[in-house]
């Protein structure tokens, strides 16, 4: 597996700044603008509006809910993280899809993968298609779902990989080479590995999506979202829609994201380490059915993943032997892992998905997916090691 920074190309274009190196865009991009005071970290603006230098000379900025020196400054940096030509900074993940979505129209047809947050599944099953924009939801693990699920009517491709929460490793160079067959507009959400470990656009897919509540900004302080376009045609839409339809993030917010994200790089390197760590000892614990993680050998997407990303990320999934029965008694036990929704964040955290995240899915839905009541996800902090494994130990003996 190469070093973030031998796989990332030059982007000398975006973000303001020549580096190479990913952690050194991570810090820099976007950041270093004020020319007045050459402060090291972006002013926030906290301001809805702009004065103009006259009558029908606006300044550079108008009006917040169009664009912010904050938020612009977040935005360059994304741009140049995930090697887009734009982005904009949404609200939450939820309005970051909602802005992608807006790529299609009242009577197209979009194929995702079935086994998707809950909450987008949520938003395609029973919301888009009250606005005519229907979903088929298929095993994207082949490739060949794509053709029998494709109508004349099918516009676009929804990619979540590795998928929420069972983890699975979708081959994205297929499926990119698939969707341009078929002429299909490629989004990837992209919120699970950030592009620390995986910028999808590199691979040929047209947008990506984040929730910049999770790794991206890190501290579990915000919610947010991010929506990064590989042409300029996609960004002017993009661009349209978040103004028209009111979705961009506040400026305080958008700051505080933008703290979150230049520490991403070591961030993300110890929500590795330690994710690994975690996988091998749950692996061999007597409480434990299956663990859900790329990085361990016997993973089916293990060498999949291992040539598409830069590592394996900080999620790990397993069942437990005893079903939502132990996981009643295991999860609130824990004295360090915090039984909560959300992800990514330097604390760790894990879920119940069977009755927390992915609640908005029918049971029928859930099963298909492979969710089963036992399945419990978590999301590795940056902690020490041992003690999350000693906190897990202690809880997994409840
Ligand atoms: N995409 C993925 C993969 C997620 O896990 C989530 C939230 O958990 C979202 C999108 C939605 O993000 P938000 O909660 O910031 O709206």
């Amino acid at each position: 597996m190469q070093a973030i920074n031998e796989r990332t190309p030059a982007l000398e274009t975006v973000g303001g700044i020549r580096a190479k190196g990913f952690a050194t865009r991570c810090v820099h991009a976007g950041v270093d603008q004020d020319d007045s005071y050459k402060s090291a970290t972006t002013p926030i603006y906290p301001t809805s509006t702009f004065g103009w230098h006259g009558l029908g000379k606006p300044a550079t900025y108008d009006y917040t809910r169009s664009g912010n020196p904050t938020r612009r400054a977040l935005e360059e940096n994304l741009a140049a993280l995930d090697g887009g030509v734009d982005c904009r900074a949404t609200s939450t993940g939820m309005s970051a899809v909602t802005a992608a979505m807006n790529l299609f129209e009242a009577g197209d047809h979009v194929i995702a993968g079935h086994d998707i947050y809950g909450g987008t599944y949520r938003l395609f099953a029973d919301v888009l298609p009250k606005l005519g924009i229907d979903v088929s939801f298929v095993d994207l693990s082949d490739v060949g779902n794509i053709d029998a699920a494709k109508t004349d009517k099918t516009k676009g491709l929804w990619i979540e990989t590795p998928s929420n929460p069972l983890l699975n490793i979708l081959d994205v160079g297929k499926l990119v080479d698939a969707a341009k067959k078929h002429g299909l507009v490629t989004i990837a959400d992209n919120t699970f590995l950030s592009p620390a470990l995986f910028r999808p656009i590199e691979h040929g897919v047209d947008v990506v999506v984040h929730s910049a509540t999770k790794y991206l900004n890190g501290h579990s302080d915000v919610v947010g979202g991010a929506v990064v376009c590989g042409s300029d045609e996609h960004a002017q839409r993009i661009s349209y829609v978040v103004n028209a339809m009111g979705l961009a993030q506040s400026p305080f917010d958008s700051w505080l994201t933008l703290r979150g994200v230049k520490t991403l790089g070591p961030r993300v390197r110890q929500h590795c380490d330690n994710a690994m760590k975690v996988a091998m000892f749950l692996k061999e614990h007597g409480e434990v059915e299956r663990v859900y993680y790329p990085g361990l050998g016997d993973h089916p997407g293990h060498d999949l993943a291992k040539t598409q990303f830069d590592g394996f990320g900080g999620m790990v999934s397993f069942d437990l032997k005893g079903g939502f029965e132990k996981a009643k008694r295991v999860m609130p036990s824990a004295e360090l892992i915090l039984l909560a929704e959300s992800l990514g964040g330097i604390e760790s955290l894990w879920e119940h998905p069977w009755s927390m995240s992915h609640v908005s899915m029918s049971e029928a839905a859930r099963r298909t997916a492979g969710i089963g009541e036992g399945l419990v996800r978590l999301s590795v902090g940056i902690e020490d090691a041992g003690d999350l494994i000693a906190d897990l130990d202690r809880a997994l003996s409840a």
